[in-house]
């Protein structure tokens, strides 16, 4: 179970990186930022709002180049959708974690009138709210599976920033956008 859990935390985890090259407002460089790691900002995810987390700055004048990367982000993923599959497994997941319950809960309520069992037949639904937590880690590691196979043949997708609520990576070896939403 330990090693379950390690390998789902491992499947889940997402490198923030920074490889496009940015031009500096101040000095008007053009290059690739020094990158100090990241942290955590606080993000409004509304629209198409862009959010970096990796800390960019000027080599040359140490201008902050978080909101230059900000606007990048939109212009090269503004025009990337995220994919059929992607769409497909949201739609699974709602089906699963709202669809499923609503309907058993139609039959129990359904058999309750046709006196074919009593009420605490809804005490059953308890087992749905079990089912969830393992469903929402299938989902969450389907969901990273997208960013762990590329047409490039060595997927090494890195995670740039959000654009609105989905997630925009660049695979490092053959520079192919990736958008996903969870
Ligand atoms: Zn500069
Ligand atoms: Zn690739």
């Amino acid at each position: 179970m330990k090693r379950l859990i390690e390998e789902y935390r491992q499947a889940l985890e997402q490198r923030h990186d920074w490889h496009l090259e940015l031009e500096c407002p101040s000095c008007r460089r053009i290059g690739l930022p020094q990158r100090d790691g990241w942290s955590e900002t606080l993000a409004v995810n509304w629209g198409d709002n862009p959010t970096i987390f990796m800390k960019l700055t000027c080599t040359a004048c140490g201008q902050d180049l978080r909101e230059t990367a900000g606007q990048k982000l939109r212009e090269e993923f503004g025009g990337i959708q995220i994919t059929k599959r992607n769409r497909l497994m949201i739609r699974l997941f709602l089906l699963f974690i709202l669809g499923v319950p609503i309907l058993a809960a139609a039959v129990m309520g359904a058999g309750v009138a046709l006196e074919l069992w009593g009420a605490d037949v809804f005490l059953y639904l308890v087992v749905f709210a079990f089912l969830s937590a393992p469903g929402i880690m299938m989902f969450n590691y389907q969901i990273a599976s997208l960013r762990r196979q590329c047409a490039c043949g060595t997927p090494d997708y890195r995670f740039l920033g959000m654009l609105g609520r989905s997630y925009c990576y660049a695979c490092a070896t053959c520079g192919r956008l990736l958008r996903i939403r969870d």
